[in-house]
């Protein structure tokens, strides 16, 4: 006996020893980087030149006949004014309506070209909500060291910023080694038909890319809980979108005697159950390398737990289930969006349907989602169909030139910024070029605190000033050093 608790207490204190070495090796990496100076720009007239464009109101609708041309036209038109050698000079195409493609030839062709993508469109403000804007959505008010108006941040200030960026490196006569290409689509925020025509353009072509970079993390600031320095989130992967309609059919009646069963219990007990078995949840992968990234930068305690995953994985996922945020990118998410049945109250209807939207994770797909949905619910009498707006994609290789390079830009630019690699949870046009890139990545170069993110198609969306000049001067070593060999 005294011997057993001897055993045990060893293998206790040997526990203990490993939580602790490991916790303590658990530290920030290194900071070998050299800040970069600031490039000196004429901050004043590059905001003047993103206000202008902010005043063009490139709505997306999905009912296609509110969609308006002109702005688009117009928005085209002030580009080719600002940015003259862009359009002289590059290979510039229009695509499926107004989608942009732009082509900077690089001097040595062997090397993979690189690709960015940002988007044209913007949503509509949200009816009743025009008043509560501090600056009318289409203005593009410069005001109190904001530039203000519906695309300041989703996603204009990248596309002009893009191409600011070309015009100032063309004007100074750089000539890329690697071929720079831009691709604009003109309904990212209804699907992204036309990222899907230049996808397939560019395939068409046989070209393959280095890696591509478009919208999806950002700058964050006070954002990722008990993380001081500013966190850039680099999205590596993004989640898929797959809706599924149940439909229970049974014979419909008087409502003064009602069968044991109805259509609508039967839907209703369905939605119960799905909802009281969520997807696994899975700390690998794009979370896996999130924590790896931001774990050291917390107190102790927190190391300790992050750094002995095998030991504390449990615990911490029980802790990222808790809030809708951090469980949306541990497990596909299940969302009951849409529940129809029944006209009259004395009648039992025949019908009842319910619509469930589901986010899958990397390594699900439609099949695994209807299976989940078939097991949870248990009842082989309700017929289940699936529409899949998109698989979830592949993650992107940390190691790849494209991240590296792009974790160098993002230190460069933003020194106290740790670069964390995420899993993007919303669609961005990037998925229609996985096919594209072993290295599809997701920043914005724009920082965020805690009380921007409802801007993101919300009310009074704007971008700071100085931040944009650090978002043009991103793009700038972005196409320097990303284009190099
Ligand atoms: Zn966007």
């Amino acid at each position: 006996m005294k011997r057993l608790f001897r055993t045990a207490l060893a293998a206790l204190a040997l526990i203990l020893v490993v939580v602790l070495v490991r916790a303590i090796q658990f530290k920030p990496a290194l900071k070998a980087f050299t800040p970069l100076a600031k490039v000196p720009l004429e901050v004043e007239a590059l905001a003047q030149r993103l206000s202008a464009n902010l005043k063009f109101p490139t709505r997306s609708y999905f009912e296609k006949e509110k969609n308006d041309p002109q702005p688009f036209r117009d928005f085209h038109a002030s580009l080719r004014r600002q940015f003259p050698l862009v359009f002289s000079r590059l290979k510039v195409q229009t695509v499926g309506g107004f989608g942009l493609l732009i082509e900077w030839p690089g001097r040595e062709a062997a090397l993979k070209p690189i690709l960015l993508l940002a988007h044209q469109d913007v949503v509509p403000v949200a009816p009743g909500t025009e008043k509560d804007w501090t600056q009318p959505a289409f203005s593009g008010a410069i005001e109190g060291g904001f530039i203000w108006g519906r695309g300041a941040i989703d996603d204009k200030s990248s596309l002009v910023g893009i191409l600011e960026a070309a015009e100032k490196k063309l004007g100074e006569g750089f000539q890329p080694a690697r071929s720079l290409f831009f691709a604009f689509g003109s309904d990212e925020e209804t699907g992204g038909e036309s990222a899907a025509e230049m996808a397939v353009m560019l395939k068409a072509r046989g070209l393959t890319f280095e890696t591509i970079l478009d919208e999806g993390g950002f700058i964050s600031e006070g954002i990722v809980p008990e993380v001081t320095p500013p966190v850039a989130l680099v999205g590596i992967a993004e989640k898929g979108y797959v809706s599924v309609t149940l439909v229970a059919n049974e014979r419909p009646g008087h409502s003064s005697t009602p069968p044991k069963k109805t259509a609508i219990g039967r839907v209703s007990r369905a939605i119960t159950r799905l909802e009281a078995r969520p997807f696994p949840a899975r700390l690998d992968g794009p979370m896996r390398s999130f924590l790896e990234k931001v774990g050291p930068e917390m107190r102790f305690s927190r190391r300790l737990a992050l750094a002995n995953l095998w030991l504390f994985g449990p615990l911490i996922v029980r802790g990222l289930s808790g809030s809708p945020a951090s469980n949306a990118s541990i497990r596909t998410t299940i969302a009951p969006t849409i529940f129809q049945s029944g006209e009259k109250e004395n009648v039992l209807p025949a019908v009842a349907r319910a619509v469930v939207n589901f986010r899958t994770m990397p390594g699900d797909s439609t099949e695994t989602v209807l299976a989940h949905v078939r097991e949870a619910i248990d009842d082989s009498a309700i017929e289940l169909m699936a529409s899949t707006h998109g698989e979830p994609s592949t993650v992107s290789d940390i190691s790849s030139l494209g991240f590296t390079r792009l974790e160098q830009v993002i230190r460069e630019i933003y020194p106290t910024a740790v670069v964390a690699p995420n899993l993007t949870v919303a669609s961005t046009d990037s998925k229609h070029y996985g096919e594209l890139s072993h290295s599809v990545l997701r920043f914005l170069p724009v920082r965020f605190g805690p009380m921007d993110l409802a801007r993101f198609h919300g009310t009074n969306e704007r971008i700071n000033v100085q931040d944009y000049a650090d978002c043009v001067r991103f793009y700038l070593r972005y196409l320097e050093l990303l284009s190099m060999p």
